[in-house]
C-alpha cells in the first residue's frame, strides 16, 4: 500500500518506520523545514538548542524501538544517566536527587520520619501500575472498553487505584510538601492539576526514580536523527516545507493529501498532526467526529512559555535539570489550572543540558531552556510579557544560585503559547496534548482509527496512550499494528 504520515514527530517517525518494515511504500509530510516535531531543535551561535524534550526517561522503550529494526540505542548516540536526577529548588533549601536509590531513601528520611518505608511501599506500588501498564493498556489501541477485559489486566486494575486522585493519594501517605511537591512534578509539567489525575499515574514516580533520568550526549535531537535513519533505511520519503491543506475523501475512503501545488494519491493515512488540526481543518464538516462542544470540554495539559538562552561564563549552582519551586506551589497550579490566567510568581523548569554536554554550547558559556507551564487557551500576550518572564527567571536563578546572568545572555529566543498554534497547529496551544485525566485515558481519548473514513489513523500525543516521547514512540507502533493487522 501507498501510505501517507501527515507529521514527523516522534509518533509520526515510530509509525512510518513500523509500517515501512511490513513492506508499505510511506512517505511523511511535514508542514515544517524540519523534522520532529515538538522535539526540533535549532542552532545560534555555537549554541545547539532542543526545542521541547529534555527528560530521557524509560529508556526501554528507545531501545526497543532501535531493536525492532534491527538496530540499537548505541548505534546512534552515547546515552548517559544523570547524578543527580535533578535538583529542586524550595523556599527555604535545595534538594538534590540522587540516582542511587539508597541515597534516595536517605533525602526522603530527611525530609520526613518514616519517608524511606514509605518510598519503598509508594514505589513498589508505583512499579506494579508500570508493569500493568506497560505490559496492558499501553499497547492496545483503545477502540473499545472490551479491549481491557482480559484477565492480565482485570488483575491489575485492581492495583491502579483508577478512581483516586494523585493528589490524594500522595497526601495519604505523605506527610511533607515538599514531598507532594516531589511526587507531582511530572503531573504539573505534562498533565494538569495532580486533584484531577488518577493516583495510576505514580507509575510517573518509578519512571523517576527507579529507572532513571538520562541523557544521549549532543542533545534529545541525537535520537529524532536515530530515528530518521531507521526510517530512511526503508526507503521512506520524507517532504519537508509541506503542509497538508485538505484531506480529500470519497464515498468513506481518503483518497489524496491536498498540499499548496500538489495532490497526492495515497492509499492510506496516518496522521501525526494535532489530532484536532486534522479533523477540522483537513477534513470537511460533515466528516467531523467529535463535536465543538467535545473539543471545548476537554481537558488540555498546559501551554508554555519557553526561553532559549545562551549565557556567558558558567553557573555554579545549577545542575542539568533543575526545578524551581521556591513559590508557593498551589498559586501557580491554581492561576493556571481555575484562575487561567498568566501566573504572577510562576514554578519553572531550567535545563542547562552544557553541564553534561560541552557540545551544546561554545566553550565558556551556558546553554538554558527555561519553561514556564501556562495555562492552555490562553494565547494573547500583554505588552513586555516575555521580558516580564525573563525578569523574574533572572531574579529567581540569581537568588538561588547567587549568579547574575542579567547582562551574560547573549543568544535570547522565546517559543510562546502562540508559537505552539503557529509551529505545529496546536489545539489552544497545548505543549503536551491532552491532560492525563481519567475520563481522557485509553478508549476515552480521541479515536485511532475514524469513525467515517475506512483508512484514516491517527496516532500522537492527543491518542493513545498519551504525551510524552516514550508514549508517543509506542502510538506509533500501536496505529502501525491496527493498520497491518486490519
Ligand atoms: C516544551 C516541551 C517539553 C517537553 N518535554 C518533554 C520531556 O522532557 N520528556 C518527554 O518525554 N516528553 C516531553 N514533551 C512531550 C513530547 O515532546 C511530545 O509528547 C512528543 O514529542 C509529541 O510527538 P507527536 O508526534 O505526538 O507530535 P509533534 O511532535 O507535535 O508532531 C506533529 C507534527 O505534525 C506537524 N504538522 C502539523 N500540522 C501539519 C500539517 N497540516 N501538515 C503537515 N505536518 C503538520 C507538526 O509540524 C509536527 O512536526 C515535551 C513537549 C514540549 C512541547
Amino acid at each position: 500500500m501507498n501510505i501517507s504520515v501527515i507529521g514527523s514527530g516522534f509518533s509520526g517517525l515510530s509509525a512510518a518506520a513500523y509500517l515501512a518494515k511490513k513492506g508499505h511504500k510511506v512517505s511523511v509530510y511535514e508542514k515544517n523545514e524540519t523534522i520532529g516535531g515538538r522535539a526540533r531543535m535549532f542552532t545560534q551561535d555555537g549554541f545547539m538548542f532542543d526545542m521541547g524534550p529534555s527528560w530521557y526517561w524509560m529508556p526501554e522503550v528507545f531501545e526497543k524501538f532501535f531493536k525492532d529494526h534491527g538496530s540499537s540505542v548505541n548505534e546512534h548516540y552515547d546515552l548517559v544517566r544523570l547524578d543527580p536526577s535533578y535538583q529542586v529548588f524550595f523556599e527555604d533549601e535545595k534538594l538534590e536527587i540522587p540516582a542511587d536509590y539508597e541515597s534516595l531513601l536517605m533525602v526522603f528520611e530527611k525530609l520526613e520520619k518514616g519517608g524511606a518505608d514509605k518510598l519503598n511501599r509508594f514505589l513498589q506500588s508505583a512499579k506494579l501500575k508500570y508493569d500493568a501498564a506497560m505490559t496492558g493498556p499501553v499497547k492496545l489501541p483503545g477502540m473499545s472498553f472490551t479491549e481491557l477485559f482480559q484477565p492480565k489486566i482485570v488483575k491489575s486494575a485492581l492495583h491502579l487505584k483508577l478512581t483516586q486522585s494523585f493528589s490524594e493519594y500522595v497526601r495519604k501517605q505523605f506527610n511533607s510538601s515538599k514531598i507532594h511537591q516531589l511526587l507531582e512534578f511530572p503531573i504539573l509539567f505534562l498533565g494538569s492539576s495532580p486533584t484531577k489525575i488518577p493516583a495510576l499515574y505514580s507509575m510517573l514516580n518509578y519512571a523517576d526514580m527507579k529507572l532513571g533520568t538520562w541523557y544521549p550526549m549532543g542533545g534529545m535531537y541525537k535520537i529524532i536523527e536515530g530515528f530518521e535513519r531507521v526510517v530512511k533505511s526503508y526507503g521512506v520519503d520524507f517532504h519537508t516545507s509541506a503542509p497538508v491543506e485538505a484531506i480529500t475523501v470519497n464515498a468513506g475512503n481518503a483518497n489524496a493529501l491536498k498540499l499548496q501545488n500538489d495532490t497526492i494519491a495515497t492509499d492510506l493515512i496516518v496522521a501525526g498532526a494535532d489530532y484536532h488540526h486534522v479533523e477540522r481543518n483537513l477534513l470537511p464538516s460533515d466528516l467531523w467526529q467529535y463535536t465543538d462542544k467535545y473539543w471545548d470540554s476537554r481537558d488540555m495539559a498546559p501551554s508554555a512559555i519557553i526561553m532559549y538562552l545562551g549565557v556567558k561564563g558558567q553557573i555554579p549552582g545549577l545542575l542539568h535539570h533543575n526545578l524551581f519551586f521556591d513559590e508557593p506551589y498551589q498559586a501557580h497550579l491554581d492561576t493556571i489550572n481555575i484562575i487561567k490566567d498568566w501566573p504572577e510568581n510562576p514554578l519553572f523548569y531550567v535545563s542547562n543540558p552544557s553541564k553534561t554536554d560541552p557540545s551544546v554550547a561554545p566553550a565558556g558559556y551556558e546553554n538554558l531552556f527555561v519553561l514556564i507551564p501556562t495555562t492552555p487557551g490562553l494565547l494573547n500576550e500583554y505588552d513586555n510579557l516575555k521580558e516580564h518572564y525573563l525578569k523574574i527567571v533572572v531574579g529567581r536563578i540569581k537568588k538561588q544560585t547567587g549568579v547574575d546572568i542579567s547582562d551574560r545572555i547573549v543568544v535570547k529566543k522565546f517559543f510562546m503559547p502562540n508559537d505552539f498554534v503557529n509551529d505545529y497547529n496546536a489545539f489552544k496551544g497545548n505543549a503536551y496534548g491532552l491532560a492525563n485525566t481519567l475520563m481522557q485515558t485509553h478508549f476515552l481519548k480521541p479515536r485511532m482509527k475514524h469513525k467515517k473514513i475506512n483508512n484514516l489513523f491517527f496516532t500522537g500525543q492527543l491518542t493513545v496512550p498519551g504525551p510524552g516521547v516514550p508514549p508517543t514512540i509506542l502510538s506509533g507502533e500501536i496505529v502501525a499494528s491496527l493498520i497491518n493487522n486490519n
